[in-house]
């Protein structure tokens, strides 16, 4: 398939040219997994949590079978359940809301920022007051989500947290990598829980996520957890638990892409940097949280209403180059949750999702790529 210019079109992620940049030592560490078959658990499980933990500087991390279950394990390990009020951004993905309702509890949705698109404090702070109010639900947690690359405001969250007693958590699913105040993300909340889903910036070949802390008590729990609730026996089950765990596999292929994620990362950023330079005269580029750097899980561009952002994106396509909407609904609208929620407007939430548009961001992009998306996008 070529554009009516005969160019081949973009890719909004081109895992093929991903393994051929990586290489042979992608298959060593597939092929070591092959030879010694320890396909649950094995070491590279553990040597990708000891480098997962020490790029974040916490104590301890826990390979589990996904960014979803990894919110499943640290919820359960606080019993959060029915009566429960979780608070969470409006405007993220579906995972963040969903691990609440499966454990009984009710999602609680927060306005976020209009120009970081992270969860705003003042709308938590009244979401927690309205629920304190309502008095039906008890509020327990926090779960600030570093939104496309980069960071929540940490600073804001651990001061409501503490107000109000209660539990804090970071979905950092699109954001390792990131960092805030000169300090990887990883360490900003009690737990941390990542995604290896193939298009987040640390991706695997299948399903896989993390959790970092640095309490030992509660790392021991997670670890219990991803394995039945067992005990320091196999056979001994301590609690309910689940099969969670991260797959050895999985983990060969992550310690592969970590040995050159920081290369990707400074690829990322300055495929960010050229698309500001190319774009902020005609559209509005992603705000940068202050004192932060970008994982760039996603390069997100606001159009000034759905109308501009469907002939946009009729033209990009036309041209050859990818976008995608994340997200076309705010989470409180959609059927699954809309029961859930308490009728409030969160219009910044509903804003973005009627204006956003992602461009292609990933470090198999060229240079000359990149030109042909910002050309597309100035029509
Ligand atoms: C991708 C994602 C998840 C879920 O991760 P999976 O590994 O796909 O289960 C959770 N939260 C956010 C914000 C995500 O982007």
């Amino acid at each position: 398939m070529t554009t009516p210019d005969g160019q081949k079109p973009i890719a909004f992620l081109d895992l093929p040219a991903q393994q051929r940049r990586l290489g042979a030592p992608l298959k060593q560490r597939i092929d070591t997994v092959l030879e010694h078959c320890r396909f649950v658990l094995g070491p590279e499980v553990t040597e990708l949590e000891e480098r997962l933990a020490a790029w974040s500087g916490v104590g301890h991390c826990v390979g589990v079978s996904s960014g979803t279950d990894a919110l499943q394990i640290v919820m359960m390990a606080e019993n959060i359940g029915p009566g429960d009020a979780v608070f969470l951004p409006a405007f993220t993905y579906t995972a963040t809301a969903e691990v609440p309702l499966v454990l009984g509890a009710t999602p609680v949705f927060v306005d976020v920022d209009p120009a970081t698109f992270q969860i705003d404090p003042a709308s938590l702070r009244e979401r927690i007051e309205k629920v304190r109010r309502d008095g039906k639900l008890k509020p327990r947690a926090i779960v600030g989500v570093d939104l496309f690359g980069q960071p929540a405001p940490w600073d804001v969250l651990r001061e409501i947290a503490s107000d109000y007693g209660l539990f804090l958590m970071d979905d950092c699913a699109q954001s390792f990598g990131g960092a805030y105040h000169g300090r990887n993300l990883g360490a900003e909340a009690v737990a941390t829980t990542l995604s290896f889903f193939p298009s987040k910036p640390l991706g695997g070949y299948g399903d896989g996520g993390a959790i970092l802390t640095d309490d030992a008590e509660r790392a021991e729990l997670y670890r219990s957890l991803r394995t039945h609730g067992e005990g320091k026996t196999r056979y001994q089950v301590l609690r309910t638990g689940m099969n969670g765990r991260l797959d050895t596999l999985q983990a060969a292929v992550l310690l592969a892409k970590l040995d050159v994620f920081r290369e990707e990362l400074a690829r990322r950023d300055a495929i960010a940097d050229a698309y500001d330079a190319g774009l902020k005269d005609v559209v509005a580029v992603p705000a940068r949280v202050p004192d932060s750097a970008s994982a760039w899980a996603i390069y997100a561009v606001l159009l000034k209403d759905s109308a501009e952002r469907s002939a946009t994106q009729e033209r990009l396509t036309a041209a050859g180059v990818p976008s995608a909407i994340y997200y076309p609904l705010p989470l409180h609208h959609q059927p699954a949750y809309r029961d859930h929620h308490d009728g409030v407007a969160l219009p910044v939430s509903e804003s973005l999702a009627q204006r956003i548009l992602a461009l292609p961001i990933h470090p198999e992009l060229t240079d000359a790529e990149v030109a042909r998306v910002i050309a597309a996008m100035r029509g």
